[in-house]
């Protein structure tokens, strides 16, 4: 695996990968890297020849100034573990690379109301900036979101729609532990009972499908259970807990055709996110998370 930092070094890489036949793959990401993130490289495996990866912690995309500061960064062990997974080539700019007075940015109007959009001033504003930029100096072929983080995969489709990106969206599953925590880089920040809590995220979901599988289709009523459920995990605070219609985000009153469920709750400083999707088949509804 190739580590480069600079743009026409990566650029220069990937020419040439592209001269020998290949097609693209790309994962980008904020680093500290878990099995979530090197199952998006699994995926985009299958349909392309060269995996690029980017680590770079944008702090455009931050609301919080601890939170950026505070973001777990370890480069050498994300190195093993992105060159194990099989990526070709890893992009690690940093800051004044990426960033040298920029006077652009890509915004979206009503996918960024509710969810995270409605409690982080300015964080998609900064992840389509950011990837609309990744997007134009990789050029990849295919590229490869995690569901986890739903809002965000959803706005990377529509925005590639809307600015016509030559690029395939591939939207990958949850990775979990064991139990059900969703795997994400800011676990580390989590104690052992932190986590027992930080389950009861999960729990709710799986609450919020048994109630679906038994006929619930009120969005009040489910997200009341989910709250109380919740609750039992002690949370710091709950940001929100919403059932949003699939394509648009905004908040439906009952299930329809496909919805997300979506969480957001802080365990101590630490702000954590899960989702289910829902979707009407002929016989009742699919719940995956
Ligand atoms: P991040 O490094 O947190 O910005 O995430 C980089 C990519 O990995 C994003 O597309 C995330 O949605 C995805 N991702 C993060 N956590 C998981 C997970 N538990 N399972 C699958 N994908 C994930």
């Amino acid at each position: 695996m190739e580590i480069i930092k600079d743009i026409n070094g990566i650029r220069e890489k990937i020419n040439e990968a592209r001269k020998a036949g290949k097609r693209i793959g790309f994962v980008p990401t904020m680093g500290y890297l878990h099995q979530g993130h090197l199952s998006l490289v699994e995926i985009a495996k299958k349909e392309t020849d060269y995996q690029v990866m980017s680590i770079f912690v944008n702090k455009m995309q931050f609301n919080d100034k601890n939170d950026y500061k505070n973001y777990p960064r370890e480069y050498e062990r994300d190195f093993a573990m992105a060159e194990k997974a099989g990526v070709d080539l890893m992009f690690t700019p940093d800051d004044e690379i990426m960033y040298i007075n920029p006077l652009t940015y890509v915004d979206m109007d009503s996918l960024t109301e509710h969810l995270c959009g409605a409690h982080r001033e300015g964080h998609f504003r900064g992840v389509f900036t950011v990837v609309s930029k990744l997007f134009n100096i990789v050029q990849p072929d295919v590229s490869v979101f995690g569901q986890k983080d739903i809002q965000q995969a959803i706005g990377i489709e529509k925005m590639v729609f809307d600015l016509n990106f030559p690029v395939k969206i591939i939207i990958a599953p949850i990775m979990r532990e064991k139990e059900g925590l969703a795997m994400s880089s800011r676990n580390k920040h989590l104690s052992e009972e932190q986590i027992a809590d930080a389950l009861y995220i999960y729990k709710s979901l799986q609450k919020a499908e048994v109630m679906i599988e038994s006929g619930e289709t009120e969005s009040g009523k489910i997200t009341f259970a989910m709250r109380k459920k919740i609750q039992q995990g002690k949370p710091d605070r709950i940001d929100y807990v919403s059932v949003v219609d699939y394509k648009t985000l905004q908040p439906v009153r009952k299930i329809g055709e496909k919805n997300v469920i979506a969480v957001a709750a802080y365990f101590g400083t630490t702000r954590l996110i899960d989702n289910m999707i829902v979707e009407k088949k002929e016989k009742g509804y699919l719940c995956t998370y």
